[in-house]
């Protein structure tokens, strides 16, 4: 299948994790990807360099996504480079779990700088950038729904990223474009299983209907599905995707 053809794909922090899985997976239906990355480069680039290994088209550019001029730069190279962009993936984020007793301002003002203000950097520049009809994938989190302590501020920017996904879908639907947020349960990835030891990470499996974690690729699938144009009546939706978890 080559659902995506023609399509040209921005994916912030694709350089590992699930961003990677997603630009491989879009790569794969036919899209051309851009891999966004902050600090990886070598990773973005091995990323690059196995998609066109595997017969695919995508860039790597470097763009640190709270800050706003980098990510106009950004969608400036990417649109100068491949001549639009129809679909946003905001991958990028990272997760500080601490008690909020324990939360430093420096903690918050980085959680909140990259998930949230990162993701309202590339929606403005959406806003006007993206292609008519494209799409506009978010990254929340099921921890929206579990609230498990330690996940405080956390929760917080994903919460923000709902909340931001629901009202710039109003916004921008006048132009055809769709936009909507995905909740992933667990997912094995260096943000998840750094620090966690296997005994916990097997409790956390049993908290899902499959008993094990998600994949890169579970999550992948789905956002290649919401970056079709099968997906167009889909907006403003927050969805879970977390094997019956919550
Ligand atoms: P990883 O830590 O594996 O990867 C994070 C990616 O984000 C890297 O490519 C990193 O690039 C990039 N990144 C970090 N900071 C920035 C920045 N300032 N600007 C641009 N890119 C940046 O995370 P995951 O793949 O696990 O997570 C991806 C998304 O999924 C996140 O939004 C996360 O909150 C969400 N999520 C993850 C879950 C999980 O269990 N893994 C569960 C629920 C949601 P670089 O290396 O270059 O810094």
């Amino acid at each position: 299948m080559n659902t995506l053809a023609s399509k040209v794909v921005l994916v912030t922090g694709a350089s590992r994790g699930i961003g990677a899985a997603v630009a491989h997976k879009l790569a794969a239906e036919g899209a051309k990807v851009i891999i966004n990355y902050a600090g990886g480069k070598e990773a973005a680039d091995q990323t690059v360099d196995s998609i066109k290994q595997q017969g695919g088209d995508a860039i790597a550019l470097q763009a640190d996504v709270s800050k706003a001029d980098e990510v106009a730069a950004m969608f400036d190279a990417a649109i100068a480079h491949y001549g639009k962009i129809d679909v946003l993936v905001n991958n990028a984020g990272i997760m500080i779990t601490k008690l909020i007793k324990d939360t430093t301002d420096e903690d918050f003002i980085r959680q909140f700088d990259i998930n949230v203000r990162g993701t309202f950097n590339t929606m403005r520049e959406a806003a006007t950038k993206l292609a008519d009809k494209g799409s506009v994938i978010n990254f929340s989190s099921t921890q929206t729904r579990v609230l498990t302590p330690t996940y405080g501020s956390y929760v917080a920017t994903k919460g923000a990223v709902e909340q931001l996904t629901r009202v710039f879908a109003k916004e921008v639907g006048a132009r055809g474009i769709n936009v909507n947020a995905v909740q992933p349960g667990p997912v094995n990835t260096e943000l998840f299983t750094k620090g966690k030891s296997q005994e916990l990470i097997d409790r956390l499996n049993s908290l899902n209907a499959f008993n094990r974690l998600g994949e890169p690729e579970d999550i992948a699938k789905v956002v290649a599905f919401l970056a079709s144009d099968d997906a167009k009546w889909i907006s403003g939706q927050i969805i879970g995707l977390n094997g019956a978890m919550a």
